[in-house]
């Protein structure tokens, strides 16, 4: 059977005038409904913005940012837009520090969601016949449930493992012929350190041809590592609970920047201390105006991700915006003797080297006052115990990171297996620094 390339041919493939003439349309209507939320009825009332004001995109800019803190200050439901008892699902984040948060979903978010899902599935070319398995944790955690419903409304046959039990989860992926599986990056490696210890060969004793990794930062040298490990194709999944889970941008075939679907989301890029808009091209906070949310619209929501728009138009026919890999969270920075690193530039040095696995931890600590950083990670498995090579090969990696970020890390390299495994989303820095 023929399929065709898009999931939803004419909302894909918009024109940039019809894209601008919806997201109009749409941000008067959700201004108009964020009437009813008791927080952005203040906020809209103080800055003067009703529906019938917004002439143009432009306008948008007359409204204030949303941050998370406003989500947590109206904590659980003084945001919304509808009542609680209008809603069939919550989602809510950890919260670490202070309130969590909150979000809700109507019957319609939720389709909609779940058709968002389903059109980036469809656009890495998965189709009914496919077998779909996630292997994200269920509940909470969006990329659980909005997976599954994204895949089934696709029409895939759908294998909800759950997170961990990796053995288990292999044993799914040979029994039922897994062809296509959704795993955070750092999880994707672990089920290939199994397969190996099983003695299974994913190229010739299972069916996958495509991996989702997302949830996590990841350099493109861990995409293609993933890539050779498996033998398959990885794309890049981007999305957050705030603004429903995944769905929200996605590689196509062409592996070149994430389409972010426009007529679910206005996408504006600023600089995250001035909070004017960068140009295009030019790496910034990511800013996200949610168009068809019924239960929650967020307004000029900071994502606090920090990304760029890639400049030109994509060859798969598409004309939603692209948004480049994200380099990670403006609070994933580290500041180190005055300089601004990310640990997502170290990962794409010391993958450079294919004598080291993906697995490392950055700790930066304070010895005899003075500001550190360790680098541990991982070799691979048949790597030479020759010391003297071992040595070369850390002055080599010290070398190349220092000229990476400036300051000289102290590097360790250590067998396989030695640093702790996460089932979620992995922890790539340890800070026990002292603050004076
Ligand atoms: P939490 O806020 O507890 O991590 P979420 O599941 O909502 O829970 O996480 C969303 C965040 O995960 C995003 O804001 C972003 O920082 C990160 N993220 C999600 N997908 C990707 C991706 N493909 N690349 C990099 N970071 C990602
Ligand atoms: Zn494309």
């Amino acid at each position: 059977m023929e399929y065709s390339p898009y999931f939803d041919p004419l909302l894909e493939t918009l024109s940039r005038e019809e894209i601008t003439a919806l997201q109009l349309q749409r941000l008067r209507s959700t201004v108009e409904h964020c009437m009813h939320s008791p927080f952005y009825a203040e906020r809209l009332k103080q800055c003067g913005v009703s529906a019938d004001s917004i002439k143009s995109l432009d306008d948008l800019k007359r409204i204030p940012f949303t941050t998370k803190q406003d989500l947590r200050n109206t904590y659980p439901f003084g945001i919304a837009s509808v009542k609680p008892e209008e809603c069939v699902r919550l989602h809510s984040s950890s919260g670490t520090t202070g309130n969590p948060t909150v979000i809700l979903h109507t019957q319609k978010d939720l389709n909609e969601w779940a058709a968002a899902v389903a059109r980036c599935l469809w656009m890495v070319g998965l189709r009914p016949y496919d077998v779909f398995q996630n292997s994200s944790g269920y509940g909470m955690f969006t990329g659980g449930l909005g997976f599954q419903y994204g895949a089934e409304k696709m029409g895939m046959l759908t294998v909800p493992a759950a997170a961990g039990n990796t053995k288990r989860q292999i044993k799914f992926m040979t029994d039922f012929g897994t062809t296509a599986v959704h795993a955070i990056p750092s999880y994707a490696t672990r089920l290939y350190e199994v397969m190996e210890e099983q003695g299974i060969d994913p190229r010739t004793d299972t069916r996958l041809h495509t991996l989702i990794i997302g949830a996590e930062p990841h350099s493109e040298e861990q995409r293609r590592r993933i890539e050779e490990m498996l033998g398959v194709k990885a794309y890049n999944s981007f999305g957050m609970s705030e603004m429903c889970g995944p769905g929200v941008a996605f590689e196509c075939r062409e592996q070149n920047g994430l389409h972010i679907w426009e007529d679910y989301y206005i996408v504006e890029i600023v600089d995250p201390e001035t909070l004017r808009p960068v140009p295009d091209g030019e790496v910034g906070e990511l800013v996200l105006t949610t168009l068809n949310r019924e239960a929650m619209p967020l307004l000029r929501y900071r994502t606090r991700d920090l990304t760029r728009i890639l400049p030109g138009e994509c060859p798969c026919g598409r004309h939603h915006k692209r948004l480049d890999r994200m380099k990670g969270r403006s609070d994933d920075m580290m500041i180190l003797k005055g300089v601004n690193i990310f640990p997502i530039q170290i990962e794409t040095i010391l993958l450079q080297f294919e004598e080291l696995t993906s697995n490392y931890l950055i700790t930066l600590e304070t010895r005899e006052s003075n500001d550190e950083m360790t680098v541990e990670v991982e070799l691979g498995q048949l790597f030479t115990d020759d010391y003297g090579r071992l040595q070369e090969l850390t002055r080599e990696i010290t070398r190349r990171l220092k000229d990476e970020i400036l300051v000289t890390p102290r590097v360790k390299l250590l067998p396989k297996g030695s640093l702790p495994q996460s089932e979620g989303k992995a922890v790539r820095v340890k800070d026990i620094r002292k603050h004076f």
